[in-house]
């Protein structure tokens, strides 16, 4: 029987899933992903965590007891850097000491600390350390990164296209997509941006981007943007973010408010997140800078409700509407 290796369906799982699990796949193991964010997800996780811990973080507790008994291992790398200058949030870098000595009985946790401010190097080694729990043939354990890297790419040139994470897996997968991304050009485009573990999980976003679509609203991401064009916008900061996911999602909304080719602006934030005041408003006075952009910030917690949100979405993109018309 292959060794099974569990990957929470949260956080990282959001951006580097697809190179995990081809690269696990690849050297033979079973990848066993938590099942999708449920009502009963959310509440076993903020059972298990202190009540200011952000909401995303409580999930996290929540999908690894989800996996915990269906899994030789779990992966939970401790994501420091992989740009080599920013850092992510505190909360990921001490992710799986905060799981391990919070939840009893897990299965054996992976956790490789991946920190590319070390040189290039460092990548190789990370990847040998991780594959050799698999096997301990060097040149399986680097061809199976191979294959994983190209996959990967592929994976990140259709989120550039506008698919969602959980449509380009599909995609990939060689299934089909009920999605037309081909919008008027007349249609109303908003950027809805925010942490990929909230704007992705059609749980805790309440499907917020495929419902902005269904009111005819192109909708434009963070993944959307290449590194270049994120890159162009840190000048206008007078210090960059030390905060990856943070850093991004500011450089998006500058390059939005500067093309001026949205109508409105969303800030999707979670409730109890350090990073994001900051961001928030940076992202506020971006958008306030442009008269023609209007701005809504959306707090996600753990109560959030469908209806709630809903109502927001429809009064938002009435009142785009509105705008346009007059
Ligand atoms: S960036 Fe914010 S939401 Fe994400 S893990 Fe850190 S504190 Fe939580």
């Amino acid at each position: 029987m292959s060794v099974r290796i569990g990957i929470p369906k949260t956080l990282s799982y959001y951006v580097y899933y697809p190179l995990w699990e081809k690269f696990f796949t690849e050297l033979g193991a079973e990848v066993v992903v938590s099942q999708n964010t449920s009502r009963r997800i959310v509440d076993d996780g903020v059972k298990e965590t202190v009540n200011d811990a952000c909401v995303p973080i409580k999930l996290f507790h929540g999908h690894v007891l989800n996996l915990k008994d269906k899994v030789d291992y779990i992966f939970i790398p401790r994501l420091v850097s992989v740009n080599g200058e920013q850092i992510y949030c505190p909360k990921f870098l001490g992710l799986p000491d905060m799981i391990k000595s919070t939840l009893r009985g897990l299965p054996e946790v992976i956790a490789p600390k991946i920190d590319l401010r070390k040189g290039r190097f460092e990548l190789l080694k990370i990847v040998y350390q991780v594959g050799s729990i698999l096997t301990k043939n060097l040149l399986q354990i680097y061809s199976a990164f191979k294959e994983a890297k190209s996959y990967f790419e592929d994976f990140n040139n259709l989120l550039k296209e506008g698919y969602t994470v959980e449509e380009s897996l599909k995609l990939l997968e060689g299934e089909e997509v009920n999605v037309d991304l081909g919008q008027e050009e007349s249609s109303l485009k908003v950027a809805v941006l925010g942490y990929p573990y909230i704007t992705y999980d059609p749980y805790i976003s309440v499907n917020m981007i495929q419902k902005l679509r269904g009111l005819g609203a192109e909708v434009v991401t963070t993944d959307m943007l290449t590194h270049r064009q994120l890159d162009k916008q840190k000048p206008k900061l007078k210090k960059d973010l030390f905060w990856t996911f943070s850093g991004e999602v500011v450089k998006a909304g500058y390059h939005y408010c500067e093309t001026g080719e949205i109508d409105g602006l969303i800030h999707v934030t979670a409730f109890g997140c350090g990073p994001d005041f900051m961001v928030d408003k940076l992202l506020e006075l971006a958008a306030k800078d442009k008269e023609d952009i209007a701005f809504m910030t959306l707090t996600i917690d753990e109560h959030t409700g469908e209806a709630g949100i809903v109502t927001r979405l429809e009064a938002f993109v009435d009142m785009l509407n509105l705008r346009r018309k007059h």
